[in-house]
Protein backbone atom coordinates (compact mmCIF):
# COMPACT_ATOMS: atom_id res chain seq x y z
CA UNK A 1 0.00 0.00 0.00
CA UNK A 2 1.31 3.26 -0.78
CA UNK A 3 1.72 6.13 2.02
CA UNK A 4 -1.08 8.04 -0.15
CA UNK A 5 -3.32 5.00 -0.10
CA UNK A 6 -2.47 4.70 3.66
CA UNK A 7 -3.49 7.99 4.79
CA UNK A 8 -6.26 8.12 2.49
CA UNK A 9 -8.09 4.70 4.26
CA UNK A 10 -7.10 6.28 8.14
CA UNK A 11 -8.50 9.10 7.38
CA UNK A 12 -11.95 7.43 5.98
CA UNK A 13 -11.53 5.28 8.83
CA UNK A 14 -11.46 2.71 6.41
CA UNK A 15 -8.38 1.07 8.27
CA UNK A 16 -6.94 2.23 11.81
CA UNK A 17 -3.50 3.41 12.21
CA UNK A 18 -2.92 1.08 14.87
CA UNK A 19 -3.30 -2.06 12.76
CA UNK A 20 -1.59 -0.19 10.19
CA UNK A 21 1.58 0.11 12.26
CA UNK A 22 1.49 -3.78 13.66
CA UNK A 23 1.30 -4.65 10.11
CA UNK A 24 4.89 -2.77 9.25
CA UNK A 25 6.50 -3.68 12.77
CA UNK A 26 5.41 -7.42 11.60
CA UNK A 27 7.46 -6.95 8.94
CA UNK A 28 10.31 -5.22 10.81
CA UNK A 29 10.12 -8.24 13.39
CA UNK A 30 10.88 -10.61 10.63
CA UNK A 31 13.99 -9.11 8.39
CA UNK A 32 15.03 -6.62 10.24
CA UNK A 33 17.54 -8.64 12.32
CA UNK A 34 18.93 -9.81 8.72
CA UNK A 35 18.94 -6.08 7.20
CA UNK A 36 19.57 -4.20 10.65
CA UNK A 37 17.88 -0.79 8.97
CA UNK A 38 17.65 0.82 12.22
CA UNK A 39 19.90 1.50 15.18
CA UNK A 40 16.58 1.80 17.34
CA UNK A 41 12.41 0.76 16.63
CA UNK A 42 10.31 2.81 18.47
CA UNK A 43 7.49 0.44 18.86
CA UNK A 44 5.91 1.94 22.26
CA UNK A 45 6.37 5.28 21.20
CA UNK A 46 4.95 4.57 17.66
CA UNK A 47 1.70 2.63 19.15
CA UNK A 48 0.63 5.84 21.70
CA UNK A 49 1.15 8.27 18.12
CA UNK A 50 -1.34 5.37 16.29
CA UNK A 51 -3.73 5.56 18.84
CA UNK A 52 -3.48 9.48 18.95
CA UNK A 53 -4.34 9.44 15.05
CA UNK A 54 -7.48 6.71 15.58
CA UNK A 55 -8.67 8.63 18.29
CA UNK A 56 -8.92 11.70 16.45
CA UNK A 57 -10.37 10.11 13.41
CA UNK A 58 -13.12 9.08 16.06
CA UNK A 59 -13.52 12.16 17.18
CA UNK A 60 -14.20 13.44 13.33
CA UNK A 61 -10.95 15.41 13.51
CA UNK A 62 -8.76 15.79 10.32
CA UNK A 63 -6.09 13.72 10.74
CA UNK A 64 -3.21 15.21 8.66
CA UNK A 65 -1.78 14.86 5.25
CA UNK A 66 0.25 11.46 5.95
CA UNK A 67 -2.33 9.77 8.43
CA UNK A 68 -1.11 6.29 10.53
CA UNK A 69 1.30 6.53 7.68
CA UNK A 70 4.86 5.17 9.48
CA UNK A 71 7.96 6.57 8.44
CA UNK A 72 11.46 5.70 9.22
CA UNK A 73 13.90 8.60 10.51
CA UNK A 74 17.67 8.67 10.20
CA UNK A 75 19.42 8.92 13.27
CA UNK A 76 21.05 11.84 12.80
CA UNK A 77 17.79 13.75 12.98
CA UNK A 78 16.45 15.24 16.69
CA UNK A 79 13.75 13.25 18.25
CA UNK A 80 13.20 14.07 21.95
CA UNK A 81 11.26 10.62 22.05
CA UNK A 82 14.60 8.72 21.29
CA UNK A 83 18.58 8.68 21.71
CA UNK A 84 20.07 10.70 18.05
CA UNK A 85 23.39 9.08 17.95
CA UNK A 86 24.30 9.52 14.01
CA UNK A 87 25.63 6.02 14.27
CA UNK A 88 28.87 7.46 16.49
CA UNK A 89 29.51 5.90 19.64
CA UNK A 90 30.58 9.70 20.81
CA UNK A 91 26.66 10.37 21.19
CA UNK A 92 26.72 7.71 23.50
CA UNK A 93 23.61 8.29 26.08
CA UNK A 94 22.37 11.52 24.33
CA UNK A 95 18.90 12.48 24.33
CA UNK A 96 18.28 15.53 22.02
CA UNK A 97 15.48 17.80 24.28
CA UNK A 98 13.70 18.71 20.72
CA UNK A 99 12.69 17.60 17.39
CA UNK A 100 13.70 18.17 14.36
CA UNK A 101 11.48 21.12 12.54
CA UNK A 102 11.02 18.10 9.64
CA UNK A 103 10.20 15.54 12.56
CA UNK A 104 7.98 17.87 14.29
CA UNK A 105 6.07 18.77 10.78
CA UNK A 106 5.71 14.85 10.60
CA UNK A 107 4.23 14.36 13.72
CA UNK A 108 1.67 17.12 12.69
CA UNK A 109 0.38 15.60 9.69
CA UNK A 110 -0.84 11.94 11.39
CA UNK A 111 2.97 10.49 10.25
CA UNK A 112 3.80 8.20 12.94
CA UNK A 113 7.22 7.62 13.49
CA UNK A 114 8.71 3.84 13.67
CA UNK A 115 12.48 4.18 14.48
CA UNK A 116 15.77 5.87 13.97
CA UNK A 117 17.54 4.15 10.67
CA UNK A 118 21.02 3.21 10.38
CA UNK A 119 23.79 5.62 8.56
CA UNK A 120 27.57 6.18 7.96
CA UNK A 121 29.02 7.71 11.14
CA UNK A 122 27.73 11.43 10.93
CA UNK A 123 26.80 10.90 7.48
CA UNK A 124 30.10 10.28 6.25
CA UNK A 125 29.95 7.44 3.51
CA UNK A 126 28.28 5.81 0.86
CA UNK A 127 28.09 2.14 1.83
CA UNK A 128 26.50 2.36 5.60
CA UNK A 129 29.62 -0.16 6.43
CA UNK A 130 30.98 3.09 8.59
CA UNK A 131 28.37 2.62 11.03
CA UNK A 132 29.46 2.48 14.63
CA UNK A 133 27.09 -0.12 15.20
CA UNK A 134 27.32 -2.39 12.04
CA UNK A 135 25.87 -2.23 8.40
CA UNK A 136 22.98 -2.22 7.05
CA UNK A 137 21.84 -4.91 4.36
CA UNK A 138 20.65 -4.07 1.01
CA UNK A 139 17.14 -6.01 1.19
CA UNK A 140 17.53 -6.83 -2.72
CA UNK A 141 20.32 -9.25 -1.77
CA UNK A 142 21.76 -9.24 1.96
CA UNK A 143 25.37 -9.73 0.69
CA UNK A 144 25.37 -6.36 -1.11
CA UNK A 145 25.54 -3.14 0.43
CA UNK A 146 22.50 -0.29 0.58
CA UNK A 147 23.87 2.59 -0.19
CA UNK A 148 24.81 5.18 1.79
CA UNK A 149 24.87 7.55 4.10
CA UNK A 150 20.65 7.00 4.28
CA UNK A 151 21.49 3.34 3.77
CA UNK A 152 19.35 2.15 6.91
CA UNK A 153 16.40 4.72 5.31
CA UNK A 154 16.49 3.28 1.63
CA UNK A 155 16.66 -0.23 3.32
CA UNK A 156 14.02 0.76 5.81
CA UNK A 157 12.16 1.44 2.68
CA UNK A 158 12.27 -1.19 0.22
CA UNK A 159 12.15 -4.06 2.82
CA UNK A 160 8.20 -2.37 3.61
CA UNK A 161 9.51 -1.57 7.10
CA UNK A 162 7.71 1.85 6.07
CA UNK A 163 5.92 3.25 3.25
CA UNK A 164 8.32 6.53 3.71
CA UNK A 165 11.62 7.65 5.22
CA UNK A 166 13.76 10.74 5.75
CA UNK A 167 17.12 10.95 5.03
CA UNK A 168 20.44 13.96 4.29
CA UNK A 169 21.96 14.59 1.76
CA UNK A 170 24.82 16.12 1.43
CA UNK A 171 26.67 14.82 -1.23
CA UNK A 172 24.52 12.16 -2.42
CA UNK A 173 23.22 10.65 1.00
CA UNK A 174 19.76 9.88 -0.06
CA UNK A 175 19.87 9.55 -3.60
CA UNK A 176 23.00 7.24 -3.91
CA UNK A 177 21.21 4.73 -1.41
CA UNK A 178 17.86 5.34 -2.86
CA UNK A 179 19.28 4.40 -6.49
CA UNK A 180 20.62 1.23 -5.06
CA UNK A 181 17.83 0.05 -2.95
CA UNK A 182 16.01 0.62 -5.91
CA UNK A 183 13.53 3.08 -3.85
CA UNK A 184 12.32 7.41 -5.07
CA UNK A 185 14.83 9.65 -3.73
CA UNK A 186 15.06 13.35 -3.94
CA UNK A 187 17.81 16.10 -2.52
CA UNK A 188 15.44 19.05 -2.45
CA UNK A 189 16.80 23.10 -2.77
CA UNK A 190 19.27 24.07 -0.54
CA UNK A 191 16.82 25.88 1.68
CA UNK A 192 13.95 23.99 1.20
CA UNK A 193 13.80 22.13 3.68
CA UNK A 194 14.62 23.04 7.32
CA UNK A 195 17.80 22.02 8.62
CA UNK A 196 17.00 23.03 12.45
CA UNK A 197 17.50 19.34 14.22
CA UNK A 198 19.95 18.02 11.78
CA UNK A 199 23.20 17.35 13.26
CA UNK A 200 25.49 19.31 10.86
CA UNK A 201 28.24 17.86 8.81
CA UNK A 202 29.01 20.16 6.16
CA UNK A 203 26.11 23.19 6.71
CA UNK A 204 26.15 24.36 3.41
CA UNK A 205 25.49 21.57 1.76
CA UNK A 206 23.25 19.34 4.06
CA UNK A 207 19.81 18.84 3.14
CA UNK A 208 16.64 16.46 4.67
CA UNK A 209 15.46 14.69 1.71
CA UNK A 210 12.50 12.00 1.32
CA UNK A 211 12.74 8.80 0.14
CA UNK A 212 9.58 6.68 -0.82
CA UNK A 213 8.64 3.70 -2.68
CA UNK A 214 6.77 5.76 -5.61
CA UNK A 215 7.18 9.40 -6.64
CA UNK A 216 3.74 10.56 -5.46
CA UNK A 217 4.18 9.43 -1.88
CA UNK A 218 8.18 11.01 -2.15
CA UNK A 219 6.24 14.36 -3.54
CA UNK A 220 3.55 14.10 -0.42
CA UNK A 221 6.31 14.09 2.09
CA UNK A 222 8.00 16.29 0.68
CA UNK A 223 5.12 18.95 0.71
CA UNK A 224 4.97 17.76 4.72
CA UNK A 225 8.39 18.60 5.39
CA UNK A 226 9.11 21.70 3.13
CA UNK A 227 8.82 25.33 3.69
CA UNK A 228 10.17 28.20 5.56
CA UNK A 229 11.40 28.05 9.49
CA UNK A 230 12.22 30.77 11.45
CA UNK A 231 15.12 28.28 13.36
CA UNK A 232 16.93 27.84 9.91
CA UNK A 233 17.67 31.39 8.35
CA UNK A 234 18.90 29.50 5.00
CA UNK A 235 15.29 28.17 4.64
CA UNK A 236 12.98 30.14 1.74
CA UNK A 237 9.64 30.76 0.91
CA UNK A 238 8.54 29.08 -2.00
CA UNK A 239 6.28 31.73 -2.91
CA UNK A 240 8.60 34.12 -2.96
CA UNK A 241 10.21 32.22 -5.33
CA UNK A 242 7.16 31.25 -7.32
CA UNK A 243 6.66 35.32 -7.64
CA UNK A 244 9.72 35.71 -10.08
CA UNK A 245 9.59 32.64 -11.78
CA UNK A 246 7.13 32.32 -14.80
CA UNK A 247 6.60 28.66 -14.79
CA UNK A 248 5.34 28.84 -11.35
CA UNK A 249 1.77 29.80 -12.63
CA UNK A 250 -0.80 28.19 -12.04
CA UNK A 251 -0.22 26.41 -8.74
CA UNK A 252 -3.48 25.05 -8.49
CA UNK A 253 -2.65 21.20 -7.14
CA UNK A 254 -0.22 22.46 -4.31
CA UNK A 255 -2.31 21.03 -2.37
CA UNK A 256 -3.44 18.13 -3.85
CA UNK A 257 -2.13 14.68 -3.39
CA UNK A 258 -0.03 13.08 -6.09
CA UNK A 259 2.31 14.73 -9.15
CA UNK A 260 1.81 16.74 -12.27
CA UNK A 261 2.08 14.66 -15.23
CA UNK A 262 3.39 15.59 -18.40
CA UNK A 263 6.64 16.11 -20.14
CA UNK A 264 5.63 17.54 -23.75
CA UNK A 265 7.73 20.33 -24.30
CA UNK A 266 10.36 19.63 -21.87
CA UNK A 267 13.80 20.57 -22.67
CA UNK A 268 16.02 18.10 -20.99
CA UNK A 269 19.97 18.07 -21.17
CA UNK A 270 21.60 14.97 -21.07
CA UNK A 271 24.70 15.93 -19.27
CA UNK A 272 27.76 14.42 -21.06
CA UNK A 273 30.43 14.09 -18.70
CA UNK A 274 28.13 11.96 -16.69
CA UNK A 275 27.09 10.02 -19.30
CA UNK A 276 30.06 8.84 -20.79
CA UNK A 277 31.03 11.80 -22.60
CA UNK A 278 30.59 13.61 -25.29
CA UNK A 279 32.47 13.49 -28.64
CA UNK A 280 35.42 15.76 -29.12
CA UNK A 281 35.10 17.57 -25.60
CA UNK A 282 37.08 14.20 -23.84
CA UNK A 283 36.13 12.09 -21.53
CA UNK A 284 33.28 11.81 -19.44
CA UNK A 285 34.24 11.12 -15.47
CA UNK A 286 35.47 7.68 -14.45
CA UNK A 287 33.61 4.54 -13.16
CA UNK A 288 29.90 4.76 -14.87
CA UNK A 289 29.44 0.84 -15.64
CA UNK A 290 28.11 -0.22 -18.57
CA UNK A 291 25.06 -1.06 -17.87
CA UNK A 292 23.98 1.45 -15.82
CA UNK A 293 25.09 4.01 -18.88
CA UNK A 294 22.42 1.68 -20.56
CA UNK A 295 19.34 1.97 -18.22
CA UNK A 296 20.29 6.22 -18.83
CA UNK A 297 20.23 5.85 -22.52
CA UNK A 298 16.95 3.75 -22.14
CA UNK A 299 15.58 6.41 -19.36
CA UNK A 300 16.17 9.15 -22.19
CA UNK A 301 15.00 7.72 -24.91
CA UNK A 302 11.96 7.25 -23.02
CA UNK A 303 11.40 10.50 -22.26
CA UNK A 304 11.76 11.57 -25.41
CA UNK A 305 9.32 9.40 -26.75
CA UNK A 306 6.87 10.74 -23.55
CA UNK A 307 7.03 14.22 -25.54
CA UNK A 308 10.07 15.61 -24.16
CA UNK A 309 13.04 17.39 -26.55
CA UNK A 310 16.29 15.75 -25.52
CA UNK A 311 19.88 16.71 -26.03
CA UNK A 312 23.42 15.84 -24.73
CA UNK A 313 24.74 18.90 -23.23
CA UNK A 314 28.48 19.65 -21.93
CA UNK A 315 28.60 21.03 -18.07
CA UNK A 316 32.88 20.83 -18.53
CA UNK A 317 33.64 21.85 -14.54
CA UNK A 318 31.35 19.12 -12.86
CA UNK A 319 34.53 16.71 -13.69
CA UNK A 320 35.72 18.98 -10.72
CA UNK A 321 32.59 18.14 -8.41
CA UNK A 322 34.44 15.04 -6.64
CA UNK A 323 37.73 16.94 -5.41
CA UNK A 324 36.07 20.07 -4.62
CA UNK A 325 33.82 18.26 -2.26
CA UNK A 326 36.18 16.72 -0.72
CA UNK A 327 38.21 19.67 0.49
CA UNK A 328 34.90 21.53 1.30
CA UNK A 329 32.77 18.79 3.41
CA UNK A 330 35.78 18.15 5.35
CA UNK A 331 36.55 21.56 6.34
CA UNK A 332 33.24 22.39 7.11
CA UNK A 333 32.99 19.03 9.63
CA UNK A 334 36.25 19.61 11.07
CA UNK A 335 34.49 22.86 12.25
CA UNK A 336 31.13 21.26 12.63
CA UNK A 337 32.54 18.36 14.68
CA UNK A 338 34.41 20.67 16.95
CA UNK A 339 31.31 20.66 19.67
CA UNK A 340 32.07 16.82 20.36
CA UNK A 341 33.97 17.43 23.54
CA UNK A 342 33.38 15.24 26.12
CA UNK A 343 31.63 17.78 27.64
CA UNK A 344 27.95 19.31 26.03
CA UNK A 345 27.83 15.60 24.75
CA UNK A 346 27.40 12.11 25.08
CA UNK A 347 30.62 9.99 25.78
CA UNK A 348 33.33 11.22 27.96
CA UNK A 349 36.18 9.35 29.11
CA UNK A 350 38.09 11.18 31.47
CA UNK A 351 41.69 12.29 31.59
CA UNK A 352 44.39 14.54 33.89
CA UNK A 353 43.16 17.73 32.12
CA UNK A 354 40.24 19.39 30.60
CA UNK A 355 42.62 18.76 27.22
CA UNK A 356 43.61 15.74 27.96
CA UNK A 357 39.56 14.29 28.51
CA UNK A 358 39.05 15.97 24.94
CA UNK A 359 41.05 14.26 23.03
CA UNK A 360 40.69 10.98 25.17
CA UNK A 361 36.81 11.60 24.47
CA UNK A 362 37.18 12.02 20.66
CA UNK A 363 39.87 9.38 20.34
CA UNK A 364 37.93 6.98 21.87
CA UNK A 365 34.43 8.32 20.58
CA UNK A 366 34.85 9.04 16.56
CA UNK A 367 35.53 6.50 14.19
CA UNK A 368 38.37 6.25 11.30
CA UNK A 369 36.52 7.76 8.84
CA UNK A 370 35.20 11.08 10.72
CA UNK A 371 38.53 11.56 12.48
CA UNK A 372 40.24 11.12 8.80
CA UNK A 373 37.78 14.06 7.17
CA UNK A 374 38.29 16.42 10.51
CA UNK A 375 42.26 16.09 10.27
CA UNK A 376 41.91 16.59 5.77
CA UNK A 377 39.59 19.45 6.62
CA UNK A 378 41.85 21.24 9.64
CA UNK A 379 44.93 20.63 7.48
CA UNK A 380 43.04 22.49 4.33
CA UNK A 381 41.87 25.60 6.28
CA UNK A 382 45.17 26.21 8.04
CA UNK A 383 46.81 29.28 7.05
CA UNK A 384 49.81 27.78 5.09
CA UNK A 385 47.24 25.56 3.16
CA UNK A 386 43.57 27.84 2.55
CA UNK A 387 44.44 29.42 -0.54
CA UNK A 388 45.68 26.77 -2.21
CA UNK A 389 42.60 24.48 -1.38
CA UNK A 390 40.20 25.56 0.63
CA UNK A 391 39.44 28.36 -1.36
CA UNK A 392 40.28 27.08 -4.75
CA UNK A 393 37.87 24.29 -4.17
CA UNK A 394 35.40 27.33 -3.61
CA UNK A 395 36.05 28.63 -6.51
CA UNK A 396 35.54 25.08 -8.78
CA UNK A 397 32.27 25.67 -6.33
CA UNK A 398 30.74 29.07 -8.31
CA UNK A 399 32.15 27.31 -11.24
CA UNK A 400 30.09 24.46 -11.23
CA UNK A 401 27.12 26.70 -10.21
CA UNK A 402 27.54 29.33 -12.90
CA UNK A 403 28.09 26.46 -15.65
CA UNK A 404 25.21 24.38 -14.57
CA UNK A 405 23.01 27.66 -14.20
CA UNK A 406 24.26 28.18 -17.37
CA UNK A 407 22.66 24.75 -18.85
CA UNK A 408 19.37 25.54 -17.31
CA UNK A 409 19.00 28.67 -19.73
CA UNK A 410 18.71 26.52 -22.23
CA UNK A 411 17.34 23.48 -20.48
CA UNK A 412 14.22 22.47 -17.88
CA UNK A 413 15.93 19.50 -16.53
CA UNK A 414 19.81 17.39 -16.81
CA UNK A 415 19.42 13.49 -16.62
CA UNK A 416 22.32 11.43 -15.68
CA UNK A 417 22.86 7.93 -13.61
CA UNK A 418 22.14 8.67 -9.67
CA UNK A 419 24.94 6.33 -9.01
CA UNK A 420 28.22 4.85 -11.17
CA UNK A 421 27.18 1.29 -10.53
CA UNK A 422 24.59 -1.28 -8.95
CA UNK A 423 24.75 -2.28 -5.01
CA UNK A 424 28.34 -3.75 -4.32
CA UNK A 425 29.37 -6.08 -1.93
CA UNK A 426 30.08 -5.61 1.84
CA UNK A 427 33.70 -4.75 2.11
CA UNK A 428 34.22 -4.42 -1.87
CA UNK A 429 35.37 -0.41 -1.09
CA UNK A 430 36.16 -0.31 2.77
CA UNK A 431 40.05 -0.80 1.75
CA UNK A 432 39.63 2.04 -1.24
CA UNK A 433 38.86 4.94 -0.57
CA UNK A 434 38.78 6.63 -4.00
CA UNK A 435 36.59 3.68 -5.67
CA UNK A 436 34.39 4.42 -2.44
CA UNK A 437 34.45 8.20 -2.61
CA UNK A 438 33.57 8.08 -6.72
CA UNK A 439 30.26 6.64 -5.43
CA UNK A 440 29.02 10.32 -5.63
CA UNK A 441 30.55 11.42 -8.83
CA UNK A 442 27.28 11.88 -9.90
CA UNK A 443 25.14 13.51 -7.42
CA UNK A 444 27.87 15.87 -5.56
CA UNK A 445 27.42 18.43 -8.69
CA UNK A 446 23.57 19.79 -7.12
CA UNK A 447 24.75 19.80 -3.54
CA UNK A 448 27.94 22.16 -4.67
CA UNK A 449 25.43 24.54 -6.31
CA UNK A 450 22.37 24.14 -4.52
CA UNK A 451 20.23 22.50 -6.96
CA UNK A 452 17.26 19.96 -6.93
CA UNK A 453 17.94 16.24 -8.02
CA UNK A 454 15.82 13.28 -7.71
CA UNK A 455 16.53 9.81 -8.38
CA UNK A 456 14.01 7.59 -9.78
CA UNK A 457 14.27 3.65 -10.05
CA UNK A 458 14.56 2.42 -13.82
CA UNK A 459 15.46 -1.16 -14.24
CA UNK A 460 18.10 -3.62 -13.37
CA UNK A 461 21.72 -3.79 -13.93
CA UNK A 462 23.43 -6.93 -15.14
CA UNK A 463 23.37 -8.60 -11.76
CA UNK A 464 19.45 -7.92 -11.32
CA UNK A 465 20.10 -5.12 -8.89
CA UNK A 466 17.98 -1.87 -9.15
CA UNK A 467 19.51 1.40 -11.12
CA UNK A 468 18.61 4.48 -10.44
CA UNK A 469 18.41 7.55 -13.12
CA UNK A 470 19.03 11.21 -11.74
CA UNK A 471 16.73 14.33 -12.70
CA UNK A 472 18.66 17.71 -11.88
CA UNK A 473 16.82 20.67 -12.24
CA UNK A 474 17.91 24.49 -11.14
CA UNK A 475 16.98 26.21 -8.23
CA UNK A 476 12.95 25.52 -7.00
CA UNK A 477 12.66 22.84 -9.74
CA UNK A 478 10.54 20.75 -6.96
CA UNK A 479 7.94 23.75 -6.39
CA UNK A 480 5.33 24.30 -6.84
CA UNK A 481 4.17 20.77 -7.14
CA UNK A 482 1.30 21.52 -9.22
CA UNK A 483 3.83 22.45 -12.47
CA UNK A 484 7.13 20.96 -11.04
CA UNK A 485 9.71 19.94 -14.24
CA UNK A 486 11.33 17.87 -11.57
CA UNK A 487 8.20 15.85 -10.59
CA UNK A 488 7.03 15.89 -14.36
CA UNK A 489 9.92 13.94 -15.40
CA UNK A 490 10.12 11.40 -12.35
CA UNK A 491 6.54 10.83 -12.68
CA UNK A 492 7.18 9.56 -16.65
CA UNK A 493 10.33 8.09 -15.88
CA UNK A 494 8.47 5.40 -13.19
CA UNK A 495 5.60 5.18 -15.48
CA UNK A 496 7.88 4.08 -18.47
CA UNK A 497 10.26 1.80 -16.04
CA UNK A 498 6.88 0.25 -15.14
CA UNK A 499 6.43 -3.59 -15.53
N1 LIG B 1 29.20 9.92 0.42
C1 LIG B 1 29.43 11.32 0.60
C2 LIG B 1 30.40 11.52 1.75
O1 LIG B 1 30.89 10.56 2.21
C3 LIG B 1 28.14 12.05 0.82
C4 LIG B 1 27.59 11.85 2.17
C5 LIG B 1 26.29 12.57 2.38
O2 LIG B 1 25.64 13.03 1.46
N2 LIG B 1 25.95 12.72 3.64
O3 LIG B 1 30.67 12.60 2.17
Amino acid sequence: MTALAVAEAVAAGERSARSVLEEHLDRIAGREPEIHAFNWVMAAEARAAAAEIDAAVARGEAPGPLAGVPVAVKDNLCTRDAPTTCSSRILEGWRPPYDATAVQRLRAAGAVIVGKTNLDEFAMGSSTEGSAFGPTRNPHDPSRVPGGSSGGSAAAVAAGFAPLALGSDTGGSVRQPAALCGVVGLKPTYGSVSRYGLVAFASSLDQIGPIAASVADAAALFRVISGPDPLDSTCFDPAALAAGNPTAEGQNGEDRPGVPEGVEGLRIGVLAELCGGLAGNGPGVEGVAADVAARTDEAVTALEAAGAAVEAVSVPSVRLGLSAYYLIAPAEASSNLARYDGVRYGLRVEGATAAEMNVNTRTAGFGAEVKRRIMLGTYVLSAGYYDAFYAKALRARALIRRELDEAYERFDLLVCPTAPTTAFELGAKTADLLSMYLNDVCTIPSNLAGHPAISVPFGAGDDGLPVGVQVMGPAGAEHPAGRSPLWRAAAALERAAAP
